[in-house]
Order: structure tokens, then sequence, then C-alpha cells
């Protein structure tokens, strides 16, 4: 286990950014304005992450600073603010009773818990365990970071069984179904409940969907997102050249009502793997992901060999 954290330490030690971060914007801005004499031009936009950069708003003022997220990829003129978000890395203790202490511990959570990991890290070998933290990448740059749509790291750490910590179980069944079936363990850090993983429910819904848009009499619709960190253009190409009555479509919000109005019996998304996996509900017809239109154009993916999207 290294010791080095890609979370810069808070200047004066002092304590935890917590609460809607857009909420601070009043603040933020007149720090900025007194510190420096900047002028200051906020993105009043929503925004789900760094593959989500306010770039109307670069277009107007000479950097962008980005809160919250680590960077996705490398864009002149963004500075990436880290924002974290403290828990008492003893909560880890709240696991062990669900950790296999004869099998080496993955490590995983989210980037605003990222300057923790060593810190639960020596709580868990204070039990006897051994931890491994996964080398960061291009688009997970902290040791142990995971996205919804990257587990790179949870995949480097090579161990069957993980400990994610953070709140919700998308990211722990993620990081199980990308490591081709890891147990588990997801921790939520601000009230201890730890839960195992169990990723039976969303493949129960997938396959539903998968069936639905194998009824539907065509998949058309080929989501590309004009999103700089989501745009995955060489793939929307690629999707469409599988069939002859597929259309790209490139959006930069992915709304109900928006595919509602484009009338395709279905959709194939690139856009953020979330989409599909987390807002199906909201969708009127089926969004798949690029895997589960493989299997649903047959000869390319079988269900046995379903994946998790990531880009
Ligand atoms: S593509 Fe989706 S999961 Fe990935 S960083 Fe963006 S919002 Fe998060």
């Amino acid at each position: 286990m290294g010791t080095a954290s890609c979370i810069p330490p808070c200047p004066d030690g002092g304590p935890p950014v917590s609460g809607r971060l857009k909420r601070r914007a009043p603040e933020t801005a007149a720090a900025l304005k007194e510190a420096g004499g900047y002028a200051v031009i906020i993105s009043g936009d929503p925004c789900y992450g760094a593959c989500d950069l306010a770039t109307d708003a670069l277009d107007l003022a000479d950097v962008l600073i980005h809160f919250g997220h680590a960077p996705v990829d490398s864009r002149p003129g963004v500075i990436y603010e880290y924002v974290r978000f403290d828990f008492d890395p003893e909560i880890a203790e709240n696991a062990i009773a669900l950790l296999d202490p004869a099998q080496p511990v993955g490590l995983v959570t989210t980037v605003q818990h990222a300057h923790l990991t060593d810190a639960v890290a020596a709580v868990l070998e204070g039990h006897g365990f051994t931890v491994v933290v996964g080398d960061g990448n291009a688009r997970t740059p902290c040791r142990g970071q995971v996205l919804g749509c990257s587990y790179a790291t949870a995949r480097a750490a090579g161990t069957s069984q993980f400990l994610y910590i953070g709140t919700g179980v998308f990211h722990a069944i993620g990081v199980g179904l990308a490591t081709g079936g890891a147990r588990v363990v997801a921790l939520d850090p601000y009230t201890g409940v730890v839960e195992e993983a169990d990723a039976s429910r969303l493949l129960r819904r997938r396959f539903a969907q998968i069936e639905k848009a194998r009824e539907a009499e065509t998949v058309g619709g080929i989501i590309l997102s004009t999103k700089t960190g989501q745009r995955r253009e060489e793939l929307a190409r690629h999707l469409a050249s599988l069939s002859p009555v597929a259309d790209i479509i490139c959006m930069q919000e992915v709304s109900p009502d928006s595919l509602l109005n484009l009338g395709y019996a279905c959709y194939v998304n690139t856009a953020c793997p979330r989409l599909a996996y987390d807002d199906q509900v909201r969708f009127p017809v089926p969004v798949l992901s690029p895997p589960e239109y493989e299997i649903v154009r047959g000869g390319i993916r079988d269900w046995d060999d379903y994946i998790i999207d990531e880009i």
C-alpha cells in the first residue's frame, strides 16, 4: 500500500467542505474577488461530473475552476479544485464482520473521500487485513477512486473482495460487475450502514430491457453526448454501423421528453453509462448500454458475457 494521495491537503488543515457546492457560489465568488480582484462568472447549469465541463462559461473567461471532481481528461484552461468530504476512518470497523480476513481487501471510494483511503486502510490493517488500493489512471487519477463510468482502479487491485466507501450502492454493484463477480461490501461513511452489494436486481431489470428491445421494430437511436468527457464518437459510429436503420443522435442533455419527441422505439446510450442503469425508469422506451446492444444484435455478445458499460 502506498501513501501518496492525489488530493492536495487542505492548506490550513481546516474543516471539510460539505453541503451543496452550488449553494456556495456566492461566498466562493466573493472570496475570489476579495483575494485577487478577479472578475467572476458562475455557471448556473447543472453539472454531473468532470465529464460535464461548463465550456460555455469558459468561452466567457480566461480559466474555468471546476469544483468537486478529479479530471477525467486534460483540458487547457481548466483548474480542478478538489473538495474533501471527511468522515471518521474508524467507521470502517463496521464492515469487518462482512469481510473475509483470509482474503486481501480491495479498497475503493469516490473522489471526495479519496484523501482518507490510507487512514481507512490503516484501520483494516490494524485488524489483521491485507489491504490493496489500485493505482489511479487518466480517468480516475486518485488511488482507489471509482466513477460510475470507470472501475479500472478496482481491476488494478485484483482482489476477490472489496470495501467500497460511499453513499448508495451503484458504485459497489459496478465494482462487482466490472471485476467479474468480486464480493463488494458497501459502507456509508455518514450513517455507518454496511451491506453487501447485490447486482441481481439490476441484472434482472437490464435483462427485461434487452428483451423489450428485441421486440421493438427498430433499435434506431444511437445517443452521442456532446459533453466534454462523455463524447464517445467512435463508439457511436461503430454501433450505428451495426444496423442500416440506426441513426446517431447528438445531445447535450438526455431527457425523457427529448427521447419521446424523437420517436425511436429503442435507444443505445453512449453518454454517461448511469443514464441507462439508474434512469431507465424515467425513459419511455428501452435505453440500452453499448454491450447490451451487442447482445440484442446477436452474434456479438451473449447474455453470459454481460459487462457493465465503462468510458
Ligand atoms: S460519465 Fe457519468 S459516471 Fe462518469 S463522471 Fe460523468 S456523470 Fe459521472
